[in-house]
């Protein structure tokens, strides 16, 4: 049985004091049938301990590989910084920083090539979500990643957040993300069916200590992303826990 997968994706939040308080709160408890990958600010990845199952994530990656491009940062920086996963086209960078798919597709590309694990965000307004237009929002940001280059599919993670579900502590509920996450598996199908398969789709939006359990008995869903609840070192724990 493959491992569950949780990430927690710290956005601009955090302190070398947390840091130290998930150290020890992670080294306290058995991590052994789940990977925990933490995503903090750039600064803070140093004051992470890399202990048995936990990882380390950045939020963001350069499509470049170097040179003149102030405040960016790329694939070989993060892995000198013992980085092993990265988050690509959240929606708040589609958002706020205006990355476009194109963009997100390039991305993709450069970590998987540099050896980094991609955890690749798509997921529907609650516009879309009304319009019943989830399921054509969903394949085109897969189709602008995947279609024209399909042999990044089995080395790629996927997180399914819906917009509306990201810091409302709205989740959606286990069976709305099940449907979403089967229609994502059998889209994905298309251009590899065994990666496709085996591809761990991750679930975000408002993930807590409370609705994690019934979320992780969905069969399509294979870990999450959480935010807010991530910078609890406790309920992380709990969560990450739940996920065994
Ligand atoms: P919340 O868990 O705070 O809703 O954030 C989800 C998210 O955006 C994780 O990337």
């Amino acid at each position: 049985v493959q491992h569950r997968l949780l990430v927690a994706n710290w956005k601009m939040n955090g302190s070398v004091a947390l840091v130290q308080t998930m150290n020890e709160t992670l080294a306290d408890i058995s991590l052994s049938a789940v990977d925990v990958v933490i995503c903090p600010p750039l600064t803070l990845l140093h004051h992470f301990t890399v202990q048995g199952n936990v990882q380390l994530g950045a939020q963001n990656i350069s499509q470049h590989n170097a040179g003149a491009y102030t405040g960016e940062i790329s694939a070989d920086l993060l892995l000198e910084a013992a980085v092993t996963y990265v988050i690509i086209g959240h929606s708040e960078r589609r958002t706020l920083n205006l990355e476009t798919d194109e963009q997100i597709a390039a991305k993709v590309k450069v970590a998987v090539q540099a050896g980094l694990i991609p955890i690749l965000c798509i997921g529907e307004t609650l516009q879309q979500r009304q319009q019943e237009k989830t399921e054509q929002v969903i394949a085109r940001q897969l189709d602008a990643v995947y279609a024209s280059q399909p042999e990044l599919l089995a080395k790629s993670v996927i997180a399914y957040e819906p917009i509306w579900a990201i810091g409302t502590g709205e989740s959606a509920s286990p069976e709305q993300a099940q449907a979403t996450h089967a229609f994502i598996r059998d889209h994905l199908a298309k251009l590899d069916k065994e990666a496709a398969s085996n591809i761990k789709l991750l679930y975000g939006g408002s993930v807590n200590g409370d609705n994690c359990s019934a979320l992780f008995a969905q069969p399509d869903i294979n870990g999450a992303l959480v935010g807010g609840a991530s910078l609890k070192a406790a309920e992380f724990a709990q969560i990450c826990s739940s996920a065994q």
